[in-house]
């Protein structure tokens, strides 16, 4: 390893912390398993859009094929596919927004252990994950990437334990955070989500073969029947005997990542048995509500304003049309990990449709305000295409905290809403209003659900309130060398 690239790593790992938004899926049992899989990627595109990887066993060997790009750009392609042989399964998309984008990354993460091949994916983030590394390297372990799935894979193979479940089990007791595990083995296709069910999984059914998905727009694309969620703390197996779930950890209410709802899921999934669509299309409603002013169009940012326009056109009776066209050709906003080019690519993906904005005063919605960047070019762009007023209506609150559970949010510096007052940020982004929808208002958008205590929260809504539901090891690691470095310069 060079010394260049030594940089980089450590860099990755105690830098800029590791950030990973993705998507898990995993089949057992199906003669098309890897086509099936390669499918549900696809309909995943959205959690991770730099890399996909796909591990497959078939009865006696595991197959691995790793690429960075979309699915579709390597994975229909027959070469690979012919690769990957067997009936089970197990594949994620990613997108970090750490430096490195290299392959050994990749996920499904594969080791040899004691009883065999296990392959893991991953979607969310571990708040300890450098920590039990820092442990592990000084006992000796060798780490082949900087993702902290790999710590979970180390943890793994050291345990004590006798079986691959037990072993599994042992792990997931040592790690903190978010995470929705596929793991394969030879013998196994394991599901897991963390005691607070912060990332989803859902299990699906296809032919007889059980599937495991982060999404339901998964199972669709592949006409597979939606069977359950698996739920927060809980571990299922699917083997030749079917599905068999255990409960390790004690039992706490779920509290699923609002943000999934707000902008991470497709619209066309449901989550904890909601559709994300009805829910965005609420917040819009709920926004009407708060903060409605006199305009003559309502106009959504596309793609992910879209649901939440439609509800507040709905709710507050003005005209609602697409007063901004998107090219499809162009992915999310936040691929590029660099500012300088996630500002130029906004100007790639949108363009005003200048019949319904000349002359208007225009409503312009979008779901959430990060950076402010999307924000501020579009309300010049609405200026530009002859707009008299420009109203910008948020269909969540102002994030104002980092997420460290697999959403990619910069630092807090970086934060528009963390930064600035709402006036700061309404001249920061040229409107001639600003609003934003309420914490209090989003739950009410959510509906409390049956049988729980009326009351907040019952989402992971740290974005918005600061309150992280988990403890935050590698955080005060970093705070601690933060104070250390301070004392060193003072010193
Ligand atoms: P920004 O331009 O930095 O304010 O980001 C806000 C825009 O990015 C909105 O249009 C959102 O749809 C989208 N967005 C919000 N959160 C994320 C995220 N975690 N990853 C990618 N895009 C996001």
């Amino acid at each position: 390893m060079s010394e260049n690239h030594h940089q980089t790593v450590s860099d990755t790992l105690y830098g800029d912390r590791l950030r990973e938004e993705c998507g898990v899926f995993g089949i057992f049992g199906h003669p098309d398993a890897a086509a099936l899989t390669t499918l549900g990627l696809h309909a995943l595109q959205h959690r991770g859009q730099e890399a996909a990887g796909i591990v497959s066993f078939d009865g006696k060997n595991f197959f691995a094929e790793r690429r960075l790009g979309l699915v579709s750009d390597h994975f229909t392609k027959a070469n690979v596919l012919d690769q990957l042989q067997g009936t089970s399964a197990v594949g994620h998309v990613r997108y970090s927004t750490t430096g490195e984008t290299v392959l050994r990354n990749v996920q499904p993460l594969f080791a040899d252990l004691t009883g065999g091949g296990f392959a893991v994916a991953h979607n969310g983030n571990l708040t300890n994950a450098l920590t039990l590394r820092d442990e592990l390297v000084k006992q000796g372990a060798i780490f082949q990437s900087t993702s902290d799935t790999e710590t979970i894979l180390q943890l793994v193979a050291r345990s004590k334990r006798v079986n691959t479940l037990s072993r599994f089990t042992d792990a997931l007791f040592q790690i903190e955070g978010a995470y929705a595990l596929v793991v394969m083995t030879n013998k196994k296709l394991i599901g897991a989500r963390d005691p607070l069910g912060i990332r989803p999984l859902v299990i699906g059914e296809l032919d007889g073969a059980y599937i495991l998905a982060s999404e339901t727009c998964a199972l669709d694309i592949i006409g597979a029947k939606f069977v359950r969620e698996v739920e927060n703390g809980e571990i299922v197996i699917i083997t030749e005997d079917g599905l068999e779930s255990v409960k390790p950890f004690p039992p706490m209410e779920p509290r699923p990542c609002i943000f999934e709802y707000i902008y991470f899921a497709r619209p066309d999934s449901t989550v904890g048995g909601k559709s994300v669509y009805e829910c965005r299309k609420a917040f819009g409603r709920q926004l009407a509500a708060e903060s409605h002013v006199d305009a003559d169009v309502v106009i959504p940012v596309p793609d992910s304003g879209v649901p939440a326009a439609i509800g507040y056109g709905e709710a507050s009776g003005v005209p609602f049309e697409l007063g901004i066209i998107r090219n499809h050709y162009v992915g999310r906003t936040f691929i590029e990990p660099q500012q300088s080019i996630r500002a130029f690519s906004v100007k790639l993906k949108h363009n005003a449709n200048r019949i319904h904005v000349a002359g208007k005063r225009i409503i312009l919605i979008d779901d959430s305000i990060v950076r402010g960047t999307t924000s501020v070019k579009i309300v010049q762009m609405m200026r530009d295409a002859g707009a008299t007023e420009v109203h910008m209506r948020i269909g969540a609150p102002p994030i104002t905290h980092p997420d460290f559970y697999g959403i990619d949010t910069p630092d807090q510096d970086a934060l528009l809403a963390a930064q600035n007052s709402l006036d700061e940020m309404c001249a920061h982004i040229g409107a001639d209003s600003l609003a934003f929808l309420s914490v209090d208002g989003l739950y009410q958008a959510m509906g409390y659900p049956e049988g729980r205590d009326p009351k907040r929260p019952q989402f992971t809504d740290h974005c918005f309130t600061g309150d992280y539901p988990t403890g935050l090891t590698d955080q005060q690691g970093d705070e601690k060398l933060h104070q250390l470095s301070l004392l060193a310069e003072q010193g």
